[in-house]
């Protein structure tokens, strides 16, 4: 025979919204089963509750259960409720539950698993060279970690001796307070939740479980990564505490400069010095790609600055399509610690040559001229 829902609530039959929902509240806080573990008389009166309160809080529902009783929802509540409840207390009506109690419960425990805790993530930071970032390679790390104790296989307790059972808590982990109408369980401050009391903490690794030590592993560096790429090693974190599961490992790479290769993103900069006749009358030269040297041609009339693009020879994706592309610059350099004769030559060479061979001269001092003038 089903309670009658008012009843459940413990409100009036002219509960306003707000009360039905402050009632819910404090009942379903009071035997929520993450609060109650084990107690089956809890359980029951908090699926009682969350149905009560699903029917009542929907105008529609509650009206229907006004007038026709319990007849009147069957099928929203009931049966529905039963088969979407689960252990963790969060069935068919997590929306409601979660939008009251979210920041009570947040969620419940992440990081804490049964049978223990997840080890920590760690970072490495590795430096690489510039080649080996654009191509790829593979590093071997030392990474300084928390390892299983291998005295005790982890379980913390000294070998041939068991931990006793809780003598505050009795084993439950949690204990139980009253505090006016309120009975709130809360962990045991004994074992910390355990349930248990290590009396032979483990010498090797004082109880923990773990020991620190030094793991050798072999880091695959895809082509493309560059500083601040972060590789992820699932599980090549810290051991876990008491069972748990390994953390991750975070390596962050770090790329050395390189003495002629700069990079942006994908490109591949490289800044190539040519002499001024060379630029003035056109040249062949070879220039450094990753893949070894390239003959380019300079067109005669080359100005410092011009960009020369090598399609498809700069650093590969990290998603392993295609490649950038190297981008040569080319500086014309002025000549220094000229001779008397190049001298000579050069104010001979300036003579004829004018500001007609000079292309830019002409529209700039067009330009400062619209200026001041
Ligand atoms: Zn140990
Ligand atoms: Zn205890």
């Amino acid at each position: 025979m089903k309670r009658d829902y008012y009843e459940v609530l413990e409100v009036n039959r002219n509960a306003s919204e707000a009360e039905l929902k402050k009632a819910y509240r404090k009942l379903a806080f009071q035997y929520h089963p993450d609060r109650n573990p084990g107690d089956k008389e809890a359980e029951e009166r908090f699926k009682e509750l969350s149905e009560a309160y699903e029917v009542l809080s929907d105008s529609q529902k509650r009206a229907a259960y006004d007038q026709f009783g319990h007849a009147g929802v069957s099928g929203n509540g009931g049966g529905g409720f039963a088969g979407g409840f689960d252990s963790s207390g969060f069935g068919n009506f997590g929306d409601i539950f979660n939008d009251l109690f979210g920041e009570v419960f947040g969620g419940g425990g992440a990081g804490r698993r049964a049978g223990g805790r997840v080890g920590e993530d760690l970072r490495y930071s590795l430096e690489i060279g510039f080649e080996e970032a654009v191509f790829g390679t593979q590093a071997r790390i030392k990474v300084p970690r928390q390892e299983i104790c291998t005295e005790c296989g982890g379980s913390g307790t000294e070998p041939g001796s068991k931990p006793d059972v809780c003598p505050t808590c009795h084993g439950r982990g949690q204990v139980r307070f009253q505090q006016g109408f309120f009975s709130i369980n809360q962990t045991c401050p004994t074992c910390h939740g355990e349930g248990s009391i290590n009396s032979h903490p483990c010498r090797n690794c004082n109880g923990s479980g773990r020991v620190t030590g030094e793991k050798t592993i072999s880091v695959k560096i895809p082509p493309g990564v560059e500083t601040g790429t972060r590789l992820k090693l699932r599980g090549e974190g810290s051991a876990g505490i008491k069972g748990g599961p390994h953390g991750d490992l975070y390596v962050i790479i770090n790329v050395k400069s390189h003495p002629i290769f700069t990079r942006e993103g994908n490109d591949i900069i490289c800044r190539v010095p040519i002499g001024f006749p060379q630029a003035a009358l056109g040249a062949e030269i070879e220039v450094p790609t990753l893949e070894g040297r390239r003959s380019i041609t300079v067109e005669p009339g080359t100005q410092s600055g011009h960009l020369i693009q090598l399609r498809g020879k700069g650093v590969p994706f990290l998603n392993g399509y295609g490649r950038g592309d190297q981008i040569v610059q080319l500086v014309v350099e002025t000549p220094t610690n000229l001779t008397s004769r190049q001298r000579e030559l050069l104010s001979e060479l300036s003579c004829e040559i004018g500001a007609d061979c000079q292309p830019q001269h002409k529209s700039f001092f067009a330009k400062v001229k619209e200026l001041f003038d």
